[in-house]
């Protein structure tokens, strides 16, 4: 079986052009972009563990995901848009 969203790894994630993992605690609602310049190609997302700074919460309560936002959107090249 090939889901690609079970194993995804940062190598994969980079090579849709997402550079950052969006980091949100569940337990207070905190959310943060990080940079994923830090860990190699083969490290799963889903096994990254973070600490939350703001509640002290980790493991479960915290929810790594790609920062989809920075996907580049399939034929949108008619300049940038706005993001906020
Ligand atoms: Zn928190």
């Amino acid at each position: 079986m090939t889901d690609t969203r079970a194993a995804m790894t940062l190598g994969n994630m980079r090579s849709l052009g997402v550079r950052s993992l969006d980091v949100h605690c569940h337990a207070c609602d905190r959310r943060v972009i990080v940079p994923a310049g830090r860990w190699s190609d083969e490290v799963e997302i889903r096994r990254l563990r973070f600490t939350c700074l703001a509640c002290g919460a980790r493991g479960r309560p915290i929810d790594v995901r790609p920062d989809w936002t920075e996907m580049p959107v399939p034929g949108s090249r008619q300049g940038s848009r706005a993001r906020e």
